[in-house]
């Protein structure tokens, strides 16, 4: 059926680049209303990159807002509407960048495995190539879709077994220490103190450590449909109480609050050059659902954000300073942080003190608001442990902090 092949990585123009896929193939069926594209080698070109035929059919459906059908008894996979082979070729390029080729390395043999992290679930690509573990951006539609079918079943076929999962599992998680996070805005998160906050966030970090084992333990031994599905269900209500926060002023749950709608156009905004413009683009948008002055819409601001948060955070400084306007939204800001480096990229837990330094110094954030967040684990956006999590990673900047009170003077350009 496949009538070539083409490297997984087309960027890559090596003859003898070691991993192939057929070209994807599409044929269009039906008229008008009906009109549809079947893909006929799906499942050829979804072996090639070991994942299931259904969620690079799934990525076409959330990329071209159509809906998808899979059939994989009988390897039917279909996309509403009339789309062009080079259109889904291309789209399949994104689906192998995002879903597929390690972040590091770029080797495509990676896996797909579900991480936990305390209530809730992460998606990680897994390198068999370099040993490196990246995380999925977890804010793509077809995330969910991956939870709720979990790639188990991929496994088959494969080489890799349930015991190499297990044992791969002690890498992830992105535990980081005080110690080993980044230290250099200032202070010396190596040097013993006897302050109260140290020997608090010190003793938070062991039993944080405690329990980051016995999870990632759980993890290894419960991959069975049945848990991974109580996991996703944790994950959803606690990302829904994330959200709604626990002094709900309404009824904002439903697909059409103002704060979901707010949310996913965010999510869909392109990328652009033009940074003021896109700043009073989105404060309009609030405006425009009402919610520009609710602490509840800086928290769903926060998504803007990707890995790049530090060298984000002084493009939308401005925004962020309009909209954040008391102490309710400094602390939703943090809320969204937590979810941010907690949830979203755990890469990122060790910079946590560099995002935290940047909304200080465009005095986004107050010095008595971080210290007292940095001070109590809450669950209000995220679970207990995630919580603990970033307060842990945040030391250097909370110490920097009271020191620079402390003596009133400059250490941060050490
Ligand atoms: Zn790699």
């Amino acid at each position: 059926m496949a009538s070539g092949f083409v490297n997984i990585r087309r960027d890559v123009d090596d003859k003898f680049y070691r991993y192939r896929m057929p070209i994807l193939l599409t044929k269009i069926e039906g008229k008008g209303n009906g009109i549809k594209t079947v893909l006929p080698n799906m499942s050829d070109v979804a072996r090639a990159l070991s994942r299931p035929p259904s969620y690079t059919t799934k990525f076409f459906g959330c990329e071209l807002g159509a809906q998808t059908s899979v059939d994989e008894k009988n390897e039917r996979y279909i996309v509403n509407g009339a789309h062009d082979a080079n259109r889904l070729r291309e789209l399949l390029d994104g689906f192998i960048d995002k879903f597929v080729l390690c972040k590091s390395c770029k080797n495509p043999e990676t896996e797909l495995i579900i991480l936990k992290v305390g209530r809730t679930e992460d998606i990680i690509r897994d390198c068999k190539a370099c040993g490196e573990r990246t995380p999925i951006d977890m804010r793509h539609k077809l995330t969910t879709f991956i939870l709720k079918n979990p790639p188990i079943k991929a496994r088959k076929g494969k080489k890799a077994t349930n015991g190499d999962a297990a044992a791969g599992v002690g890498g992830g998680g992105g535990d980081v220490t005080p110690e080993n996070g980044n230290g250099e805005e200032g202070g010396d998160p190596g040097a013993e103190s006897d302050d109260e906050l140290t020997k608090k966030i010190k003793a938070e970090a062991a039993e944080l450590n405690q329990d980051a084992a016995i999870e990632k333990e759980d993890w290894a031994v419960d991959t069975s449909p049945e848990a991974v599905k109580a996991r996703q269900k944790a994950l959803e209500s606690s990302m829904a109480a994330a959200v709604l926060g626990g002094d709900d002023d309404g009824d904002d749950d439903d697909e059409n609050s103002p704060y979901t709608q707010f949310g996913n156009w965010i999510m869909d905004v392109p990328e652009t050059e033009d940074q003021k413009a896109l700043n009073i683009a989105i404060y309009k948008k609030a405006e425009e659902l009402g919610i520009e002055k609710k602490h509840k819409a800086v928290l769903i601001l926060v998504t803007i954000f990707t890995e790049d948060v530090v060298a984000e955070i002084p493009k939308f400084a401005p925004l962020l300073k309009k909209m954040v306007t008391s102490e309710k939204h400094q602390k939703a800001l943090l809320g969204g942080i937590e979810r941010l480096v907690g949830l979203a990229y755990p890469d990122l837990l060790p910079q946590v003190p560099k995002i935290l330094m940047a909304l200080y110094q465009d005095d986004i954030l107050d010095e008595e608001v971080v210290t007292e967040w940095g001070t109590h684990v809450s669950k209000k956006y995220t679970d207990k442990d995630t919580s603990k999590r970033v307060r842990k990673a945040s030391a250097p900047f909370l110490k920097w902090l009271e020191e620079a009170d402390d003596d009133d003077s400059d250490e941060d350009d050490d």
